[in-house]
């Protein structure tokens, strides 16, 4: 069975300002907003819909104004009494059923026509709420029930111009040298030298500053090579395993000894299209590619050092044995290393870390 989401997590989101954020996120708001609206009829009116993770009740009131018959908004944190009062001054005080508590042990007096959530996190799967709307379709999801959203992808491609390096580079630099003053004082006062373990701390800071994924926004300018999907999934079928503990690999054509490769950039998309061919009406996208407008996710900026020089990059994602609401990502590849050493792969693990918005 998957861990409980715990305290620690619903502390990124127990108060109003941990909402802000989200409300002001224009893309995200319009696609769930489109989503709903553009199928009232096909999907909402009449039906009864479970909100996992009201928050402030936003995706619970557009439910019941699409026509729901009942929607049952479930929210663990504080928040839940603010939608609690969001649907009462909407006129859905009756329509809207705010029950608090974790999903995972509430009791919903029927099963769900439809099943909406807005689970995404950095890199897609941070947080690892998906379980919990896994576990709440396979629980409460009426046959032939719709997920909303339907389906998900996560991608990487090569980034050529990475925006955060050069103010990485020079942090390392800044460590380096408050290390030689410290040097400087510890032979003056103390008569010792740490001289010794100067290349141990340029490296453990590189190690630190490099092996990390950095969050933030890439600009379209940064240089984006081709998309490649690492994941494609349908969100009525997906199971756990699909999502977190699998390997594959991923060939990144950009990558070759004349021009490396020194960063992947992630994002992901998610489909609103339950029952609807592609492209039909109503079936709406929330992308947040770098090519597309931004979004509070921004992107996962993944550094490569050394840098790729070969296409061919074994990717796997855990969830971080500290935390699983933490990820981790090992990306494997040919080091370039010097003759003797040819065939050694290098591993990055990437950790994911820090509050949703
Ligand atoms: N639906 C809102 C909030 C999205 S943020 C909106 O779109 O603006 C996700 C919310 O889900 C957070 O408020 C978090 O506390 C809640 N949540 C996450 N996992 C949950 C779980 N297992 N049970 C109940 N609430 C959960």
């Amino acid at each position: 069975a998957n861990p409980l989401p715990t305290a620690e997590y619903f502390a990124e989101y127990g108060q109003l300002y941990d909402h802000v954020g989200m409300l002001q996120d224009e893309q995200r708001m319009t696609a769930y907003h489109d989503a709903i609206k553009l199928n009232a009829e096909r999907h909402f009116k009449g039906k009864v819909v479970l909100d996992l993770g009201a928050g402030t009740g936003v995706l619970s009131i557009w439910a019941a104004q699409a026509g729901a018959k009942h929607v049952y908004a479930v929210e663990a944190t504080d928040v839940a009494t603010h939608a609690e009062k969001m649907a009462e001054a909407h006129g859905f005080g009756s329509v809207i059923t705010v029950l608090r508590g974790r999903m995972e042990e509430l009791e919903l007096p029927c099963k769900v026509d439809v099943l909406l959530s807005e689970w995404m996190g950095y890199f897609l799967l941070r947080e690892s709420m998906v379980q919990s709307v896994l576990l709440a379709r396979d629980r409460w999801l009426a046959p032939g029930g719709v997920m909303y959203p339907s389906s998900a992808r996560l991608l990487v491609a090569a980034l050529d111009d990475p925006p955060f390096v050069p103010s990485r580079h020079s942090e390392v630099e800044r460590h380096v040298a408050d290390w030689d003053v410290l040097a400087s004082d510890m032979s003056t006062r103390y008569g010792l030298s740490l001289q010794a373990l100067a290349p141990a701390w340029r490296a453990e800071q590189e190690q630190y500053t490099f092996r990390q994924a950095w969050q933030g926004l890439v600009p379209e300018s940064a240089g984006i090579g081709e998309p490649q999907v690492l994941l494609d999934v349908d969100m009525g079928t997906v199971q756990n395993d699909e999502l977190f503990g699998w390997s594959s690999t991923v060939q990144i054509s950009e990558a070759t000894p004349e021009t490396p490769v020194t960063a992947l950039v992630g994002w992901f998309d998610v489909r609103f299209c339950a029952g609807l061919p592609e492209g039909a009406e109503g079936c709406v996208t929330l992308d947040t590619s770098p090519t597309a407008a931004p979004t509070h996710w921004a992107h996962t900026t993944v550094p490569l050092q050394p840098p790729l020089t070969t296409p061919t990059v074994g990717v796997r994602l855990t969830q971080s044995t500290r935390s699983h609401h933490d990820l981790n990502l090992t990306l494997s590849y040919d080091a370039g290393a010097p003759p003797e050493r040819v065939g050694a792969s290098f591993a990055i693990t990437a950790e994911f870390r820090g509050t949703h918005a």
